[in-house]
Parts: structure tokens; C-alpha cells; sequence
């Protein structure tokens, strides 16, 4: 085993080493990102395997998701190649296959109402939800009401809360707790028969270990180790399936960082770890404080910064790793600017799967999907985010560009005349689906409909509004759509009514105006959408090799890369309008920063800007924090360098293109993507290139980077 250690040239500390030679018996093991909680986890496995001869089913590795029970094992992997695999999973997946036993023993059917793809159940959760929504509240919801309702049914039944106190708990939305109640009513109506959401596994499975002597048996005898990492994100009933399941040895490896806990809003029980004691009487605590993942500058300045909250368990963050450099902060003048400098950065990486871009909100990604997509640098989304495409949004903006290709649809028509600000009601619109007309629909709606002048007169300057849109670029024809014809101030108006903010349906708009900026025709723009959906789903599904990683902050936990970019840090994002103003929230936001923080080895950039479509932007208050605490001394004292973004940066590799001179017909090319191909021609500043089969069009100024 000492000699496994040196091959992989990891001497495990003091801390380390009895956290790996101590097996027997409750541990906890609270240490500092980076310090190696994870590492000695696998280290731990290895030791009981190789050096106690446990058989390694006889093992339980439980990890938060499956993006890193995946990551766990191929690190057990490759730590212990010759060993027979682990099984490294979710609570979630452990805590299914006791509930399927104990329900088909019970004689009971069930079907799952949650994940699996969108629509592939008849009746889900959402399509639950919403109904009991409208039925409690007369009203629709909307996605974001629903989220948060979702949300919170999820927490309560984390935290355990008994179901006959649900009705009269305060919610996201008014008579949460009612509309909760009666949703779990709902799943049990049918006798024999459940619908089961991925919290019920949780629920019944922990019910199951409590209750049913025989199952309690069969799965305590499964597993004589079993182990935890993240625990800080585990919930109460998560931890209370642990706890049965180690009843019989207590052999328990329980790792945490207090100050990585990010997921209480969905009910995850940091506090559980500090009564670890009270559960577990006889438990050893071990803490580790050195960290060996990141540079000097990094681990003191998260030092410093995490120590602003108040509310934590006592942690020294050092390391005796070098010195790497400054952090690097900078203000760009609009997203447009930043979003450039990521781009123009990652062209001159060599290693992409050692560069992350974090963010806090998935809306972030969508122009970096486009940007990179459209640059052919390579991807990976681990929580990818196809929402965006399928936005209603999209959708409309779809709608009007349809209807100026074809003014005698009146499907489209009526779908999108229902969004603007013209009060039509739903029965005109009846009559006029149900009317034969011919010709442009809007003369047709006005001679078959009775109108007030007033709406006659609007629809007239809609008809007219129309007959230029084919002409136009398609971000010329959005910018119609969004002020011209009125959408935006018709979005407004919907947002006030059912509670969406309308600065995110803002920025939906800009993020399409950004998309269609780069293309010619609708045409384009509609393909391209189509073309961004997919690549999101590969990025996901089937990632290229030596891919940069674009993940929120959330998902970035338990992962490291040499150099980490963490984007929009911008007042009202990070902290987010509700952290604001509420202490726990804040403390919450505060650990989440910290966590992306932490995820780099030796550059970590904070990046925000000024302004975005003419509207001044604030710095979001943790990336002042973190320039102050650099100004400090003894920190690094120079941050916000400028840093100049030329073209020719781009033509640094020395058996690259030069100057555009080079870019003739017949030119022999190698892209890191594409591979070998060869220039057919070049129009303007777009190349076109065969590659293999196909043709790709590429920007000059990536172009500029390609080798001979
Ligand atoms: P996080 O809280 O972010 O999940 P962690 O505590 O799980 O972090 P690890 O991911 O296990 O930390 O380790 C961080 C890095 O430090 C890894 O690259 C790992 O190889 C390295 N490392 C851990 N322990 C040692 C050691 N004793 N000697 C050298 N490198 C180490
Ligand atoms: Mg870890």
C-alpha cells in the first residue's frame, strides 16, 4: 500500500493516513476544499480492499450525484486498476432499490412520476402540480412558480416534516402547504397502486429500514463499510437511511465541508454534522486543513473570504503550495466584451479539459454554447440546459418570423396576436379560426371580427410592421418583433400579471438577439436554434475529448481545473435579489462563490461588466469583497490589470497562419476539432473549409490560429 501511494505520487498526510487506517467504527471527517476528503475516501477504499481483504461488494460508496459517482469511480479506477469495481452511486439509486423491494413485497404497484426525460410520463410531477395549482389558486402557474413549489415539496419531505403539518406550512407560492398536502394525497389514491416522485424513494426507503424487520436485515447485511462524501449536502432523511443501514457495525466514513454546503434550499441538513457526536457517541472527528489543490493566492484569499460568514464550523484553509500568480479580476464594458476575452483565452489553451467557465445561473450559458459551438472549441455540459430552446419565448419569436414567411396562417396568427397588448379575446379569435377567409390574415381578422378603431388602427401598423420583416436581418427582425410591434411592452405587461421577472425574459431576448446577430436570414436563425439544441445535448451526452468544462457553480462541486473562469458576477446574480437582505441566504450565496472559487488550481478569474443593452450593471458584492481582501497587505497587491485583447494574440502559434494572405484555395489545414482539411475559398472574413465530408465556415480570427 505505501508503495501504491508513492506510484501515485501521494503522500497521505497525518490527518490522511488515520483517516485511511482507521476503518472500524463512526468517522467524520470535516476538512477545507481541496484537502483531500475525496482522495482519501478512495484511498480508504483501497486500503480496506487491498490490505484488510474486504470484498469489494461488501463496500458502499455513496456520493451526491451521478455526474460524480461516475467521477469517484474512475478515480477508484485508476488508483486501483487491478481491484474488481466499487459500487459508487447516488442515495438516490441505493435508496430505489430498498423502496422497489419493500413495495413489491407489500403486494403494491407503483409507477415514477419524476425524471426520465421530458413527456415520457403521462401524468408527472409538473402536470400534478400544476392542476392542483389551478384548482387551489384559479390561476396558472407559471415555470418559475412551479420550480419553487417543486422545490419545496422536495425540502419538507427531506426534512421530514411530519405529512399532518404540511397544510399549514408558509410556502413559495400562497397555500403551498395545502396544494402540497393534497399532491401527496393524490399519488396514494389509488389503492395498491403509487405514483412515486424521487423524493418518495427517500421517504419509503427510510420508512422501509425503520419498519420492516426482515428488509432492515437483508440490507444492513449487504455492506460492512460504507462511506459518504459531500455530506453537507445530505438531508435528514438521507442521513436516517444511513443510519440504518450502518446500525449493526457503525462503519461509517462520513465527509464534509460545512462551508460547502450549497443545497439547503432543497433540504440538505448541514447541522447534522455538528450532533454527528450525538448520533454516533463513539465517533472519531478528524479535521484537515491543508489544502493541496490550489495556488497560495487562491487558498488565502477564499480563506479570508469564506471567514466572513458567521455561521460555521472554525477552519484554518492553508497550503504549502507556490505561489501562482494574482487572481485576476476585471470589469468588462457589456457581456459581448467578456464573453470575447473567455473565447479568445480558450483559443490558446492546449489543455481544454483542465479550463472551466462556472456560472451561476444556467441563462449564462447559452452564449457560450453559441460562441464555442460557433468556433469549433470543444464542450462538455454535465448538467446541461436545453430549457432555453424550448422557452415560450423562443417560441413566439419563432411564431412572428413564421407568419412574415406566410401572412395567411392563421394558426400562427392566433398564437402570437394572443401575446400583444390588443385585448383579443379568445372568442374572436373561435370566430375567426371558424370563418373562411382568404389573403393576408390581419385584413381578414379586421373584416371578420368587430374591433374597436382603436384595435383596427394597431392591427393596420402590425400589418405594415410585417411587410418589412423578409427584408431584414434576423436581429433587425427581433428588434421589430421586441419594440416596433410592441412584444416587450406586451412581455411586461405578462410579467406583472403572473410573477416572472421580467429581466430574465429580457435577457431570453437578448441572448436570441446575440444568436441571430452572427446569421443572415430567419432561415438561419431557426436552423441554427435547432443546430444549439443538439450541441447542448451532445455537450452532455457525448462530450468530445479535451473539452473545456461550462458548468454552474452548484455542479462544479468536488471538481478542480488548472484555470477556472467564473462569469457574470454581478449584483443581483450572485448574491440573487432574494439572497439579498436575508442572512442565511446571504451565508448560502457567500458558499457558493466560495465553491467556485475553490475549484481552480493556479488561475482563477472573476469577471463581470459594467453595462448590458445600455442598462449599468453593479458588481455583485463578493467579487468587491474579494478585491478588497486583495488590496489588504500581505495579499497580492495588484488585481485589475488591463489586458488587451488584439486579433494578432491570436497568430502566436509559430507554425500557424499569419496574416490572411496565407488563407488561398488549396491551402492545407489542421483545426483541433476538425482535424486535416483545406481551404475551398474565402469570403470576407469567413473561410470556408472541407473537412472530410463537410464544409464548415470559420471566422478569420480563428482561422488565424489553425496550424499548417
Ligand atoms: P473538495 O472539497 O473540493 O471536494 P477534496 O477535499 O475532496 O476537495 P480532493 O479532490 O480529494 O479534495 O483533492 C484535491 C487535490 O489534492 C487532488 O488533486 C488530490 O490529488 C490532491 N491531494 C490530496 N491529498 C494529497 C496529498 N496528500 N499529497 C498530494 N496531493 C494530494
Ligand atoms: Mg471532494
Amino acid at each position: 500500500f505505501e508503495r501504491k501511494k508513492q506510484e501515485l505520487n501521494i503522500d497521505l498526510n497525518e490527518v490522511q493516513k488515520k483517516a485511511v487506517l482507521q476503518t472500524e467504527g463512526p468517522l467524520l471527517l470535516l476538512a477545507c476544499p481541496g484537502s483531500g476528503k475525496t482522495t482519501t475516501m478512495i484511498m480508504r477504499i483501497g486500503y480496506l480492499i487491498e490490505e484488510k481483504k474486504v470484498d469489494p461488494k461488501r463496500i458502499k460508496a455513496i456520493t451526491f450525484s451521478r455526474a460524480s459517482a461516475r467521477d469517484m469511480a474512475e478515480r477508484f479506477a485508476r488508483f486501483f486498476p487491478q481491484s474488481e469495481p466499487v459500487d459508487f452511486s447516488t442515495i438516490h439509486s441505493l435508496a430505489f432499490s430498498i423502496a422497489r423491494v419493500f413495495l413489491e413485497r407489500s403486494g403494491m404497484t407503483f409507477e415514477l412520476i419524476e425524471g426520465g426525460g421530458k413527456g415520457r410520463q403521462p401524468v408527472n410531477k409538473a402536470f400534478l402540480l400544476k392542476n392542483l395549482y389551478k384548482e387551489m389558486l384559479h390561476d396558472d402557474c407559471t415555470e418559475d412558480q412551479l420550480a419553487s413549489l417543486s422545490t419545496f415539496i422536495s425540502s419538507i419531505k427531506n426534512r421530514m416534516i411530519p405529512l399532518d403539518e404540511w397544510g399549514k406550512l408558509d410556502g413559495p407560492v400562497e397555500k403551498a402547504g395545502r396544494i402540497a398536502k393534497k399532491y401527496e394525497e393524490m399519488k396514494t389514491r389509488t389503492a395498491g397502486h403509487l405514483l412515486l416522485d424521487f423524493d418518495d424513494m427517500l421517504t419509503i426507503a427510510e420508512q422501509a429500514l425503520r419498519e420492516d424487520e426482515s428488509l432492515n436485515e437483508r440490507f444492513c447485511n449487504r455492506y460492512d463499510y460504507v462511506l459518504t462524501d459531500e455530506s453537507q449536502d445530505t438531508s435528514l432523511v438521507q442521513h436516517r437511511i444511513v443510519e440504518h443501514l450502518v446500525a449493526y457495525h457503525g462503519n461509517l466514513c462520513v465527509v464534509a465541508d460545512d462551508d460547502q454546503s450549497i443545497y439547503t434550499w432543497r433540504g440538505a441538513e448541514p447541522d447534522y454534522l455538528l450532533d454527528f457526536k450525538k448520533v454516533y457517541p463513539d465517533a472519531q472527528v478528524l479535521m484537515m486543513e491543508r489544502n493541496y489543490r490550489s495556488s497560495k493566492e487562491i487558498v488565502e484569499t477564499a480563506s479570508a473570504f469564506i471567514k466572513r460568514n458567521t455561521k460555521r464550523y472554525p477552519k484554518e484553509m492553508q497550503t504549502e503550495n507556490e505561489a501562482k500568480g494574482p487572481i485576476f479580476i476585471k470589469q468588462w464594458d457589456d457581456p459581448k466584451r467578456q464573453l470575447e476575452y473567455v473565447t479568445y483565452e480558450l483559443l490558446s489553451e492546449k489543455e481544454l479539459s483542465e479550463v472551466a467557465i462556472l456560472f451561476r445561473n444556467n441563462s449564462s450559458s447559452t452564449m457560450y454554447v453559441n460562441e464555442l459551438h460557433r468556433r469549433g472549441i470543444p464542450f462538455y455540459m454535465k448538467d446541461a440546459d436545453d430549457k432555453f430552446f424550448s422557452h415560450w419565448i423562443v417560441e413566439d419569436i419563432l411564431n412572428f418570423m413564421r407568419l412574415s414567411f406566410n401572412a395567411e396562417r392563421k394558426d400562427v396568427f392566433s398564437k402570437i396576436i394572443m401575446k400583444m397588448n390588443l385585448f383579443i379575446s379568445r372568442n374572436m379569435l373561435t370566430k375567426f379560426q371558424h370563418t373562411e377567409t382568404t389573403g393576408n390574415v390581419f385584413d381578414a381578422f379586421i373584416q371578420t371580427v368587430d374591433l374597436k378603431e382603436s384595435q383596427v388602427k394597431k392591427l393596420k401598423a402590425y400589418k405594415e410592421g410585417y411587410a418589412i420583416i423578409p427584408e431584414l436581418r434576423p436581429d433587425r427582425v427581433i428588434k421589430v418583433i421586441r419594440h416596433d410591434l410592441g412584444y416587450e411592452a406586451a412581455l411586461k405587461s405578462r410579467a406583472e400579471k403572473f410573477g416572472f421577472r421580467f429581466e430574465s425574459l429580457l435577457s431570453i431576448l437578448d441572448t436570441l438577439e446575440g444568436i441571430a446577430a452572427q446569421l443572415r436570414t430567419m432561415v438561419e436563425f431557426a436552423n441554427r436554434l435547432k443546430e444549439l439544441e443538439q450541441a447542448v445535448q451532445n455537450a452532455k451526452f457525448n462530450p468530445p475529448d479535451n473539452a473545456v468544462t461550462l458548468s454552474t457553480f452548484h455542479s462544479a462541486k468536488g471538481l478542480e481545473f488548472r484555470r477556472v473562469f467564473m462569469i457574470d458576477l454581478l449584483k443581483g446574480i450572485i448574491p440573487s435579489e432574494e439572497d439579498e437582505g436575508d442572512r442565511v441566504l446571504m451565508e448560502e450565496a457567500r458558499r457558493l462563490f466560495y465553491v467556485g472559487m475553490t475549484r481552480a488550481k493556479e488561475r482563477l478569474e472573476l469577471l463581470s461588466y459594467g453595462q448590458d443593452e445600455g442598462k449599468a450593471k453593479e458588481d455583485s458584492r463578493f467579487l468587491n469583497e474579494v478585491r478588497g481582501l486583495l488590496l489588504k497587505p500581505g495579499m497580492q497587491d495588484k488585481s485589475d490589470k488591463p489586458v488587451k485583447i488584439t486579433k494578432a494574440k491570436l497568430a502566436i502559434n509559430p507554425n500557424g497562419i499569419q496574416d490572411g494572405g496565407e488563407l488561398k484555395a488549396g491551402t492545407a489545414v489542421k483545426h483541433r476539432v476538425f482535424g486535416k482539411g483545406e481551404i475551398i475559398k474565402r469570403e470576407g472574413d469567413e473561410i470556408h473549409i472541407q473537412f472530410g465530408a463537410s464544409v464548415k465556415r470559420l471566422d478569420l480570427d480563428t482561422v488565424l490560429s489553425l496550424r499548417l
